[in-house]
């Protein structure tokens, strides 16, 4: 999966979109990441011990990672990701800079 963990990306579809925020969390097996802010679902905790309040805690629930698109670290655009193979090392290029992110 092109999207990791920390990156910041930009929501391209949906009810969040054009808004920008950091990946929490990544599923590759789903294609799914978690995103900071984005797609708020509201769970209800409920109290755990006699006396103490049940809570509201608002988690982002899962978006696919087709509706994102990499905020490229080195040049601030959204972007495609491409990739670099050199000997064995693998990683992540922008496609608008070129650079290694
Ligand atoms: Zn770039």
């Amino acid at each position: 999966m092109k999207i990791k963990k920390d990156d910041i990306v930009l929501i391209i579809s949906g009810k969040d979109r054009n808004r920008k925020g950091k990946v929490l969390d990544a599923f590759p097996r789903e294609e799914k990441i978690a995103v900071e802010g984005i797609n708020i679902r509201k769970k209800h905790v409920r109290p755990k011990k006699q006396g103490e309040k049940g809570q509201v805690v608002e988690t982002p629930g899962p978006i696919s990672v087709s509706n994102v698109k990499l905020i490229c670290s080195k040049c601030g655009k959204a972007t495609r990701v491409g990739y670099k193979v050199e000997g064995k090392k693998k990683y992540r290029v922008c496609k608008k800079c070129n650079q290694e992110i």
